[in-house]
């Protein structure tokens, strides 16, 4: 098995970084697992690479070893996700090729007020699909005003997974998963997608 720290570098080091490293660190060797550590540095705009080697020096002067990570290297081609931007758009590239993203062109006031509208017993605010069946010729239209964000089509699905405590769960969700976005308007990565991949 493995385990992983994965910390965004939006800031130095805090106690409860050092905590859920400890975790994670003592989970993962107990079990005899690999140790990963992985920089969510996705937010290119509130990351910073010296916040992210000031966290590895602090890790290091700590005493944890990682068998993967930045500094150690591992079987992926980088521990920083920030590097990673070519697979990102190849997979958003396939995913488009299979039609299952799609642009939305909402702007912030139109997203704001389906969040502050919420249906009766709705606790959380998702997407009302209003982009997801736009027309070709009213997408090519917006274009060229909007960069849109690319959303993922999300259907009903079945989930399978084995739980340590419960043991084995399935779930049928149905009209309760967003229709997340992938990519924003401003070219950024999403960590939804990032953090899958
Ligand atoms: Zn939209």
């Amino acid at each position: 098995m493995k385990g992983r720290f994965a910390p965004s570098p939006t800031g130095y080091i805090h106690l409860g970084n050092v905590w859920i490293a400890l975790l994670s660190y003592v989970s993962t060797k107990q079990q005899k697992g690999q140790y990963v550590v992985r920089m969510e540095d996705i937010d290119i705009q509130r990351s910073k690479r010296e916040l992210g080697e000031a966290l590895l020096d602090d890790l290091e002067w700590l005493g944890f070893e990682w068998d993967e990570g930045p500094r150690v290297g591992g079987p992926e081609s980088t521990y920083w996700q920030s590097e990673r931007q070519t697979y990102y758009g190849d997979v958003l590239e396939h995913l488009a090729s299979e039609k299952l993203i799609y642009p939305c062109f909402c702007n912030r006031t139109r997203l704001h007020s389906i969040a502050s509208a919420p249906h009766v017993g709705e606790v959380v605010h998702r997407y009302d699909g209003h982009c997801r069946h736009l027309e070709a010729k009213l997408i090519k239209e917006f274009m060229t005003s909007k960069e849109p964000s690319l959303r993922l089509a999300v259907n009903s699905c079945d989930i399978d997974f084995v739980d340590r405590w419960q043991g084995f769960q399935h779930i049928h969700l149905e009209g309760e998963l967003d229709d997340y976005v992938l990519r924003r308007g401003d070219g950024m990565y999403a960590y939804n997608l990032a953090v899958v991949l």
